[in-house]
């Protein structure tokens, strides 16, 4: 014997279960099939069953837990260096580095050194 609720009663079967504040009546859209709401009203449910969840790199902000995955990837403050591929990266790095010869760089920077000076020189 559950009679409906005074104010808001039941939304309509098969119709959108968002309840117009404003006219005081439940939306009557029809929405897509296994969805509660209609599409104006599918993002409000999606607001209302998403949980937000602290970001677990830094509590201080919040996510949509179902969001989760996507933000990690994207975190202002995921500065922690990502364990194992990460550390791989900077290993190929700097063999990289070290292969370049330090007769190559040094001449480099001389020849470099050497047409900055007399650039200077010209323009002085
Ligand atoms: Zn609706
Ligand atoms: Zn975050």
């Amino acid at each position: 014997m559950a009679a409906p609720e005074p104010k808001r009663g039941a939304p309509v079967p098969g119709r959108c279960a968002y309840f117009v504040e404003r006219k005081k009546r439940f939306c009557k859209m029809i929405p897509a099939p296994g969805r509660r709401f209609c599409g104006e009203h599918g993002q409000q449910e999606q607001e209302n069953d998403r949980k937000r969840i602290p970001c677990p790199l830094d509590p201080k902000h919040t996510v949509y837990e179902d969001q989760l995955q996507k933000h990690l990837k994207k975190c202002n403050s995921r500065e922690k260096p990502k364990p194992v591929y990460f550390v791989q990266d900077i290993n190929a790095g700097l063999k990289d580095v070290a292969e370049i010869p330090d007769k190559t760089v040094s001449t480099s920077i001389c020849s470099n050194a050497q047409s900055l000076h007399n650039m200077l020189q010209f323009i002085i």
